[in-house]
């Protein structure tokens, strides 16, 4: 009797091992048949009616039938998880063909790149450019340009100290000065970088960039500043834009004159870029002051120069038209993607 209900235990279980179809599905199976309140295990208990001579066998043949049905159980498990890891496979195959995430590309920030479209320009006649160190000495960024003690832009309000000694660059005339002292004449180069001063509103930023031009030669004059500048302008801003020099005063060059360049906007006509003047003052120039050369350590009777200087920032907003200086530091990139 016993031992039929055991015959059919085996078969029921066989019989629902074979028809899962899931890992899910076949432990269920397992728990009720296998599991510590599996029938399996369950049958032991029903042994009481037996006779003390009889347990032992039909004990060996629920341990056998046990085995049996775990066999199956693990040979069925092995089956379905090949079966679920090959459709997991199928359904996760990596398409090749598929497009790939999007990723914007960066581009040049304007800043950079009006850098080097007059680094550019001023390379094709003979200008080569050098750098120098943010944080300079008083002599190199004041004293040596001829630059005295009491001037104005020496004062806290203009100048970044870091000590005593040391400020961050208010202009990038110190490199100017190294070069000077290190390279022998004939010099052609270009100062481009950033400077810092203490400034700060729609048309001012406390950290902005400028681009100097140094050439020392024999026999430099006036002349030669004005053609070289020139050149520039009808370079940069294109070929009907006119150049104005207005005499002006710096303490490192001497004669100085101020810059001015027919409004590009407008076409001269006056605009509100140039305050309805038809000019627009792009920076500043002169023949480099005797004292400046003899502070870098050359003879101002045996050489000559001349020196010019224009803010990045400044010819950006011209020449692209931009409203707000601060637009160049916010790193919107819905304002910098217009420049690619
Ligand atoms: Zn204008």
């Amino acid at each position: 009797m016993l031992s039929k209900k055991l015959q059919d235990i085996q078969n029921q279980a066989q019989k629902e091992i074979n028809e899962a179809t899931t890992l899910e599905a076949l432990y269920q199976v397992k728990v009720r048949f296998l599991g510590k309140q599996g029938e399996l295990t369950l049958i032991m208990k029903d042994m009481g009616g037996l006779s003390k001579e009889e347990r032992p066998a039909f004990g060996k043949l629920v341990n056998e039938v046990k085995q049996a049905v775990t066999t199956l159980h693990d040979e069925k498990e092995s089956q379905l998880a090949r079966v679920e890891m090959d459709k997991k496979l199928s359904e996760e195959e990596l398409d090749l063909t598929l497009p790939g995430p999007y990723l914007p590309n960066g581009s040049e920030h304007l800043i950079a790149k009006v850098m080097n479209e007059i680094v550019d320009i001023l390379a094709r006649v003979g200008f080569s450019v050098r750098t120098g160190p943010l944080i300079e000495t008083d002599f190199y960024n004041f004293t040596a340009l001829n630059i005295p003690a009491d001037h104005p832009s020496r004062d806290m309000q203009d100048t970044f100290y870091i000590d005593g000694e040391h400020v961050l660059r208010t202009h990038t005339s110190p490199i100017q000065i190294r070069t000077m002292q290190t390279e022998k004449p004939p010099i052609r180069i270009l100062a481009p970088g950033g400077v810092f001063r203490h400034d700060y509103d729609a048309s001012h930023s406390p950290h902005f960039h400028q681009i100097e031009a140094l050439l020392v030669d024999k026999n430099v004059s006036m002349a030669d500043l004005k053609g070289t500048i020139s050149y520039f302008i009808r370079e940069f801003f294109g070929k009907n834009i006119k150049t104005r020099f207005r005499p002006s005063f710096f303490p490192f060059t001497e004669p100085s004159a101020e810059v001015d360049c027919s409004c590009p906007l407008c076409q001269g006509k006056g605009c509100k870029m140039c305050k309805h003047t038809g000019w627009i003052e792009i920076g500043g120039s002169g023949l480099v002051h005797p004292n400046v050369f003899k502070a870098a350590g050359l003879d101002p009777e045996e050489w000559q120069g001349f020196a010019f200087g224009f803010g990045i920032e400044r010819m950006a907003i011209i020449k692209y038209g931009v409203s707000d200086i601060r637009l160049f530091m916010e790193n919107d990139t819905r304002f910098l993607e217009q420049f690619k």
